[in-house]
């Protein structure tokens, strides 16, 4: 950008309005244009050529060059080698989409560049990150007195919400802490409670039913033996949609138990939580309103870009307990009852990330995101209605919420062909380019899972999806 022989101010970082208004104007256009392609994308781009993947590795330049040829070669080398998950064929994994309103609020708040860490630096824009917290919270009809914190997604928020418990709950007694999970809870939480100094010879893994879900028995069970044993049962994980098979954990009843035993019952939301904001799907999720702790992912319910998290947490207090903390150099927060974010999280300077959800939220109101999501979940019955009757398919599980999962099973084949088959047709399905579809691994056995939530994906790739899974495991009957 600037040459050293020219004689040009080197320390000089600022633009010009005008070059400001050319870069921009520039990057704009290059990422609308790759919006308007997404859906001739293929579904997945070769993450193979390592050599061309390399490429992304250079050396720092001495001196800056110009950003044409730095666009040409993200655009059109790095970003296209890639899983496509911003397109309308990607039902792999959890997908989301990422609302291009977020990328406009991102773009407001890092040239704005205000400090939301602590209130009064910038009191109205903390207020709008309250709002979102606020919002989030009716939606899943927690209480007046519930705080949360936005973070770049589950797997940060569930660390705080294992940190914030455990200090709550067992102060200096660590080591007699025992925290309960089921075989389908996700792995982030066994990270998280290692990382929160919950060592795995303390962490139980409670079985679960016929359908996937925590077999309450058994929790109790387990909670009652390691009482006998002298231990603090501190900790119990439900999860509302499990990304395997998206099973949702009988939450209610487990919130029953961890009432009875004095435990915090944290409640894993981060795929399925924001189902809660269509009435109608209340039931399916009853009990969620009841967690000490829910983890939730605007980057997948909400349809934002990927490093959108949300934790809510009952008793704010806690919150606060745990990460409240002043320092004589900042500005001393007026009033306990302002939202003083550092106060609330383990973070102090941080992005201002309220700003991400609120303006997508102002910008479509919630009817739009209650429309969008209960779509998604008709979607997912239409696509499991249609694979489900195909032959030599067996499903594991129809779509609590928005995902389910199935296996090629040849009735005259032995498990091990079978998966070999199952394999193949996540493969074959995904190499046609026009959808992507993910497996996973289930007591030994292979399954292909299907998950809509792009609020990118409508009835057109369903269709696209059911013809591809049907073409593909049509052939595997073949070999
Ligand atoms: C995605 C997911 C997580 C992890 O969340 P991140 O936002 O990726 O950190 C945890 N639990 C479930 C059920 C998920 O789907």
């Amino acid at each position: 950008m600037s040459d050293a022989s020219s004689g040009e101010d080197l320390a000089d970082l600022e633009l010009s309005a005008d070059t400001m208004r050319e870069m921009g104007a520039n990057v704009l256009e290059r990422c609308i244009d790759h919006v308007a392609r997404l859906g001739e994308a293929v579904s997945c781009g070769n993450v193979h050529d390592i050599e061309a993947i390399r490429s992304a590795r250079l050396a720092l330049p001495e001196i800056g060059m110009p950003i044409d040829p730095l666009l040409d070669r993200l655009f059109g080398e790095w970003i296209p080698r890639s899983f496509t998950t911003p397109g309308p064929g990607y039902f792999a994994y959890v997908p989301g989409g990422g609302l291009y309103a977020t990328a406009l609020a991102d773009l407001i708040a890092e040239t704005t560049n205000r400090f939301v860490g602590v209130w009064p630096a910038a009191p109205a824009l903390a207020e709008i990150e309250a709002s979102v917290i606020d919002w989030i919270a009716q939606w899943m009809q927690f209480p007046s007195a519930a705080r949360g914190l936005l973070t770049s997604g589950s797997s940060m928020s569930t660390w705080i919400a294992i940190t914030t418990a455990r200090e709550c709950r067992l102060g200096t007694r660590i080591r007699e802490g025992v925290a309960y999970v089921s075989r389908q809870t996700h792995h982030c939480v066994a990270k998280a409670l290692r990382l929160a100094g919950i060592a795995a010879d303390r962490v139980r893994v409670v079985p679960t039913d016929a359908t996937y879900r925590m077999d309450l028995g058994a929790l109790r069970d387990a909670i009652e033996a390691d009482r006998a044993a002298g231990l603090c049962p501190f900790f119990a994980v439900s999860t509302a949609g499990s990304v395997h098979f998206g099973a949702v954990d009988p939450m209610d009843e487990v919130a029953d138990i961890a009432e009875e035993y004095g435990l915090w019952h944290h409640v894993d939301g981060a795929y399925g939580g924001f189902f809660h904001v269509v009435p109608e799907f209340r039931t399916i999720l009853r009990g969620l309103p009841r967690a000490d702790s829910l983890a939730l992912d605007p980057h997948k319910g909400l349809f934002l870009p990927y490093g959108t998290g949300a934790l809510l947490v009952r008793d704010g207090r806690d919150l606060r307990r745990v990460h409240g903390a002043s320092a004589d150099y900042l500005p001393s927060n007026p009033d306990d009852e302002v939202y003083d974010i550092a106060s609330y999280g383990p973070e102090l300077s941080r992005p201002f990330r309220g700003l991400r959800i609120w303006l997508p939220m102002m910008l479509y109101g919630a009817a739009r995101f209650r429309a969008a999501i209960a779509e998604k979940r008709s979607l997912a019955v239409l696509a499991h209605e249609r694979i489900a009757a195909l032959p030599n398919v067996r499903v594991a599980l129809p779509p609590t919420l928005s995902l389910f999962a199935f296996r090629i099973e040849h009735p005259d084949r032995s498990p091990e062909d079978n998966d070999r088959s199952t394999r193949d047709l996540i493969a074959g399905v995904t190499a046609l380019g026009r959808v992507m579809i993910s497996g996973c691994r289930e007591s030994g056995r292979d399954f292909a899972r299907v998950c809509v939530l792009s609020f990118r994906s409508r009835r057109t790739q369903i269709e696209q999806l059911v013809a591809d899974v049907a073409e593909v495991a049509a052939r595997t009957g073949r070999t």
